[in-house]
């Protein structure tokens, strides 16, 4: 039987840095924004942004969402308002900020915070929300344009756009249509992965000048603490981690995509979109972190996992349990989440990895066929 892992992380090899490492040893700087970090960031806004806005650096993104909730946040506002389909650490982001998480439901659509809910609430609580995080989920360059009328009007909002790096839609990525903080992970399992490190890209200069203050123990240029600050400093071995994969990202991308294209067309050659099965629908180029598909209703996305281990391919669900699903979470105040819960309980990511091959995806295929045939044969009996 074939093992086929869910993930194979593989980060740039140290040979593509050395030479990088050569001038860390010669410079002696260390850390504190050095050469290597700021090279990093003006590649950055200089290729992936065309030279407009500005960008930091952060040592991982839930970092970043602290620093950019809590410079964002209306001071009084009591509630971030965000989906429950997403990761645990925007949740806990806006926890550490002093805030209460209120989860909102997302679409069927895209599986994005649903923009009607949003107003709702906001309509509700009024001066109560102190910040709205939706969330690009997995990858999408989804339309902003909803939460950039809403910054227009006063309302902060950040946007946790953590496994969105590197997609594009028509050429620009997510801040095509928003111009406030975007936040965005490079851990090594998201697709521009250096170990541990993130970004937060604004329009605004002065929002990352604040960041950047925030994120070195809230020092102004005399080296005297005038804000809640703390320490979000990316180091130069891993800025070196990050150009040398700035170098490959582009085929990263590609190689990416394309695995996600083979699954989704494999999938319909089998036939299995007419019985029930769907995949998540996302906007632009992506940089896909993993392929999401659903499996049909009134089956359980957990007991098919554990149905695809047993063909030796490790699958998961992601974000199952959904924040508010998870004991930690459970006390805060939610929407109605019945769409959050049916993608809960339907949701599977199957393995993705840049060296994997057709003859592989194929296995998973036939796997997955193969349970297919099972559940269909249940349900015949329930019939
Ligand atoms: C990965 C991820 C994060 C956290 O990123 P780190 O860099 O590991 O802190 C936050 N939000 C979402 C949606 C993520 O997928």
């Amino acid at each position: 039987m074939k093992h086929i892992p869910f993930m194979k992380p593989n980060l740039v090899k140290s040979e593509t840095y050395m030479e990088l490492l050569k001038e860390i040893d010669h410079s002696r700087i260390y850390s504190n924004y050095g050469k290597l970090n700021t090279r990093f960031e003006q590649e950055i806004v200089t290729h992936l942004y065309k030279g407009e806005g500005f960008a930091s650096t952060v040592n991982n993104a839930t970092i970043g969402l602290m620093l950019a909730i809590m410079i964002a946040k209306r001071p009084q506002g009591k509630y971030a308002l965000m989906p429950s389909f997403t990761f645990a650490a925007t949740a806990q982001a806006a926890l550490w900020c002093g805030l209460e998480p209120y989860f909102i439901d997302v679409r069927a659509e895209d599986w994005c915070m649903d923009e009607k809910i949003v107003a709702k609430h906001i309509e509700k609580l009024g001066d109560e929300v102190a910040v709205v995080i939706p969330y690009a989920t997995f990858g999408t360059v989804a339309d902003f344009s909803y939460y950039q009328h809403l910054l227009d009007n006063g309302m902060p909002v950040v946007i946790d756009a953590a496994a969105s790096f590197g997609s594009t839609h028509m050429g620009k990525g997510v801040e095509q249509s928003f111009s406030g903080p975007i936040v965005y992970s490079f851990h090594a399992t998201k697709s521009f992965g250096i170990g541990e490190g993130g970004l937060v890209y604004c329009k605004n200069e002065h929002f990352i000048q604040q960041l950047r203050q925030a994120g070195n123990f809230g020092f102004s240029e005399a080296r005297e603490s005038t804000q809640m600050g703390l320490n979000s400093k990316l180091s130069e071995y891993a800025a070196a981690v990050g150009l040398a994969t700035l170098k490959v990202f582009k085929e990263k991308c590609l190689v990416r995509q394309s695995i996600k294209e083979t699954y989704i067309s494999k999938m319909e050659k089998l036939g299995l979109f007419n019985q029930g099965w769907d995949y998540h629908r996302t906007t632009g180029e992506v940089a896909h972190q993993n392929v999401s598909i659903l499996c049909p209703k009134g089956h359980l996305a957990v007991e098919i996992v554990s149905m695809l281990g047993e063909y030796g391919v490790e699958a998961r669900t992601y974000f199952s349990p959904a924040c508010h699903q998870q004991s930690f979470f459970a006390k805060y105040p939610t929407s109605d989440l019945s769409v959050t819960e049916e993608i809960a309980s339907r949701v599977i990511n199957l393995p993705l990895w840049e060296e994997l091959v057709d003859e592989e995806i194929e296995y998973v295929m036939e796997a997955l066929a193969a349970i297919n045939s099972v559940l269909l044969g249940e349900s015949m009996h329930e019939a």
